[in-house]
């Protein structure tokens, strides 16, 4: 399970518009889960530059190890931990495909924000089982 803070929520939403017709990508930080419950509770994001080829960012995103590694330090200073990454679907459901199968790990929350004609829509969060053969849906709840 995965909760938003609702301004997370609505960052992700316009990230996703202002990147259309292309994919935005970024962090999804908060603190460490509870070893009890293991819900994330986001409170915060980190959005990134999609360093794919700029012909191909409406259907890929990439993110490099420099803006992983200064992610991580920064969410380290401020008590907090990646999470998880999220990304839009310019025109496409916010189904993973497989390319981000392949590009994803498990523990980390994958939210998908499906932008169409310009207008973000359904927001989901994927697992990566741990085997790495398919993802599993996740619970999103939004809080005030
Ligand atoms: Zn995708």
């Amino acid at each position: 399970m995965i909760a938003l803070n609702a301004e997370v929520e609505q960052r992700i939403r316009v990230e996703g518009e202002k990147a259309y017709p292309n994919e935005c990508c970024g962090f999804l930080l908060g603190p460490p889960p509870s070893a009890h419950s293991g819900e994330k509770r986001i409170d915060g994001i980190a959005a990134v530059e999609n360093a794919w080829e700029p012909g191909e960012q409406y259907h890929r995103f990439v993110i490099t190890p420099e803006d992983f590694m200064h992610a991580e330090k920064e969410a380290l200073k401020q008590n907090r931990e990646i999470l998880g990454i999220y990304h839009s679907h310019p025109d496409h459901p916010a189904r993973p495909s497989d390319y981000d199968r392949e590009q994803a790990m498990p523990y980390y929350s994958y939210i998908i924000v499906a932008v169409e004609k310009a207008k973000a829509h359904e927001v989901t969060s994927w697992n990566l089982t741990a085997d790495r053969d398919h993802f599993l849906e996740e619970e999103v709840t939004v809080w005030q």
